[in-house]
Order: C-alpha cells, then sequence, then structure tokens
C-alpha cells in the first residue's frame, strides 16, 4: 500500500529502530511510547485491521505472537511480563491501518478497561 507509514516503515522508506525482522514480521519502537518498553509488531503483508485476517493469515498472526516472544526473551522481560494488544477501528482507538499489535513491558502495567 503506498500511502501506508508502516509499508513505507517496511520498505525502510521511513526510518524506524527495528527490533526484530524476517521474512514475514517486522518489529520496531513505538515512535511514541507508552511504556518504558513498546515496540510495534506488524506483518509485511499489509492487512489493513484485524477484521481483514483471512484463514489464509492463520500462520502469519502465529508467527507475530512467537515473534513477541522471541523479543521478549532477548530483551529480557520475559519472565516479568509484558501485554500484547491490537486497537481494531474507531473503538478501538486504532489510528494506523495496518495491523499491529503494541508489545508494552518494563513497569507493571495498568489494569485494562
Ligand atoms: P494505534 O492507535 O493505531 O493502535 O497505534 C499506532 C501506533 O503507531 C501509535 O502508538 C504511534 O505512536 C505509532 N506510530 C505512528 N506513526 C509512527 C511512525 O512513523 N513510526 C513509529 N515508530 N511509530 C509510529
Ligand atoms: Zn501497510
Amino acid at each position: 500500500m503506498s500511502n501506508c507509514i508502516f509499508c513505507k516503515i517496511i520498505n525502510k522508506e521511513i526510518p524506524s529502530t527495528i527490533v526484530y525482522e524476517d521474512d514475514e514480521v517486522l518489529a520496531f519502537n513505538d515512535i511514541n511510547p507508552q511504556a518504558p518498553i513498546h515496540i510495534l509488531i506488524i506483518p509485511k503483508k499489509h492487512i489493513s485491521d484485524m477484521t481483514e485476517v483471512t484463514e489464509e493469515d492463520i500462520g502469519l498472526i502465529g508467527k507475530i505472537h512467537l515473534a513477541a516472544v522471541k523479543i521478549a526473551k532477548q530483551k529480557g522481560f520475559a519472565e516479568k511480563g509484558f501485554r500484547l494488544v491490537n486497537n481494531c477501528k474507531a473503538d478501538g482507538g486504532q489510528i494506523v491501518f495496518h495491523l499491529h499489535y503494541h508489545l508494552m513491558a518494563g513497569k507493571k502495567l495498568p489494569v485494562c478497561t
């Protein structure tokens, strides 16, 4: 998607601090962190939001979860724990319409409402 900010990050047209990358998944630091560690994990395939995930994407979503655990172990917060969040569409608070998961850690996070 040519006008998608996260596709531009995938294509390295916009700089980011990458913390994990493989053929299908990219993870980079959030530009406006809401926790001491705040990483965005995205599929390289452009999927606009969670409602657009199909059966074909089941493996891809699993790889995103595995990437979260790999990052947590590599950065040393797997033991203490973390939060993995998807905001879906307007009521979910989604601003960027390329599927992404917020991986947050580094402090005791407030209880979700
Ligand atoms: P959403 O509200 O859509 O779930 O979250 C979008 C997230 O993307 C926000 O936390 C915001 O700070 C982050 N973000 C938006 N633009 C950029 C950018 O250009 N680079 C990075 N690294 N993060 C971004
Ligand atoms: Zn995109």
